[in-house]
């Protein structure tokens, strides 16, 4: 552990010592690993004695629900933001380094003037304001954050041996990606020493496909290009076809890291038209093109390997801009 983070981590346990009422939040759409960390979190903190309660800025997709059996992560509402934010003494932000990928909640955040503690891996700089535990060789917040909770002392119990294991599956794919470290594994062996159960999980978090994610998926796959002699691979997804499948953002989870693992592509890319004129864009790489540095283009970022925008244009309108950086970067790459 660096001395910075030695120290955010040494700041952060004075400030949940202190605190009573205590908000846990992750980003928009949230995943395995924003919502993991955060259920393990909330579990430590109800057996230290705190009020801790999770409200994030969409509800917790189908596949993860199993992770709220006891403590529930609802979406958004202003009465709820106004109750929790309004009495809470400290707001815990997990996986995000951008206020701005708090959504709707990211004005009540603002607003907020108790202590805020930031547990984080992707490359920074943080963008809040409060004590930052970052460590950008974690592959998942839940890597970290299982690192922070035993220098605090905590006691893993087995929903936060579950709760941490599925966010851990979660962003490596099944440990699959290239952010899978050797510490990863220890970490997942320490877990399940602990209770969590690998194949119950697992079968929560990657084989629960719902018909309505199938029938979409045959479309999607039916529309995906390949140029740049098979190294760029991209997919636009109209919101017509997402609303005529009847499906939601979290029934299109996968389909880029499935494009990326087309044989010879390096880059790939899936637009996704969201409403009021917005597109979403995620970026995978495999080997060298940094897609941290191709988001932060148009106004995004995340990982090496592993990024994103939220860019406020319609999808007609960005689809070429995105694929000529796009191009750009595997160029860079050959020189
Ligand atoms: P996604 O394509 O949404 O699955 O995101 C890929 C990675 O990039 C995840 O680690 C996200 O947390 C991160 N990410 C996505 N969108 C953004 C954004 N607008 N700004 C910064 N990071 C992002
Ligand atoms: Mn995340
Ligand atoms: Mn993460």
């Amino acid at each position: 552990m660096s001395g910075d983070l030695r120290r955010a981590s040494r700041a952060a346990l004075d400030l949940f010592r202190r605190a009573e009422r205590v908000v846990i939040t992750t980003h928009v759409q949230p995943d395995g690993d924003g919502l993991g960390s955060e259920v393990a979190l909330a579990h430590w903190l109800r057996r230290e004695g705190k009020t801790a309660n999770i409200l994030n800025p969409h509800p917790a997709p189908r596949r993860f629900r199993f992770l709220e059996k006891d403590i529930p992560a609802p979406g958004f509402d202003p009465e709820a933001a106004e109750r929790l934010l309004g009495t809470a003494d400290l707001l815990a932000v997990l996986d995000i380094s951008v206020p701005a990928r708090l959504g709707g909640l990211e004005p009540w955040v603002r607003n907020f003037t108790g202590d805020v503690v930031v547990v984080d891996h992707h490359l920074g700089p943080s963008g809040f304001e409060g004590v930052d535990c970052r460590d950008t060789s974690a592959a998942a917040t839940a890597e970290l954050l299982h690192e922070l909770l035993a220098g605090w002392g905590a006691e893993i119990v087995p929903e936060m041996a579950t709760a941490l294991y599925a966010a851990i599956a979660y962003d490596t794919g099944g440990f699959r990606y290239s952010n899978t470290t050797a510490r990863t594994h220890r970490v997942a062996a320490d877990l399940i020493e602990r209770g969590a159960d690998v194949h119950e999980i697992n079968r929560q978090v990657f084989e629960s496909v719902s018909p309505t994610r199938a029938r979409l998926l045959s479309r999607v796959f039916g529309e995906f290009h390949l140029e740049e002699e098979g190294r760029l691979a991209w997919i636009a997804l109209s919101g017509d076809l997402m609303e005529e499948a009847g499906a939601e953002p979290e029934d299109v989870e996968g389909v880029v890291e499935t494009l990326r693992s087309l044989e010879h592509v390096e880059l790939a890319i899936l637009f996704k038209e969201l409403d009021r004129g917005a597109t979403k864009v995620s970026f995978r790489s495999a080997g060298e093109v940094d897609v941290n540095r191709l988001a932060g283009r148009f106004g995004g970022g995340g990982h090496k390997n592993a990024a994103g925008a939220l860019i406020k244009q319609p999808m007609g309108a960005v689809v070429e801009e995105v694929l000529a950086a796009a191009r750009e970067s595997l160029v860079q790459q050959v020189g």
